[in-house]
């Protein structure tokens, strides 16, 4: 069945802006602000902020902003460096809330 359809997509929900491929979803078990969200390998058509550093849950990260590249609404973050060994898979990739992205082409 691969290779009828195109690359499945994840649009910005508030201007279909397409932002993420499903092929590059790392983890569906993450948690965002407001709303589940999905660790991505690559995302695209986003602007990345400035960095913070920032306390989560899974420890300190210095994380930026990701936000949609055409309408400005922030995704999610970015992992740009994480200092606990266990989460350091995590650097450089993107987190993008659920609730912020809509499924496109599939
Ligand atoms: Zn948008």
């Amino acid at each position: 069945m691969e290779g009828l359809i195109g690359p499945r997509l994840y649009s910005c929900s508030n201007c279909r802006n397409n932002v993420a491929l499903h092929d590059d979803i790392v983890s569906k078990a993450f948690q965002g602000r407001n709303s589940r969200a999905f660790l991505f390998s690559h995302a695209m058509n986003v602007d990345v902020g400035p960095k913070e550093d920032r306390h989560l849950m899974t420890g300190l990260h210095t994380v930026a902003d990701v936000s949609c590249s055409d309408c400005r609404e922030v995704l999610g973050w970015k992992y740009e460096r994480a200092y606990e060994e266990s989460q350091k898979y995590k650097e450089g990739k993107y987190i993008l809330e659920k609730s912020k992205i809509v499924k496109d082409n599939w």
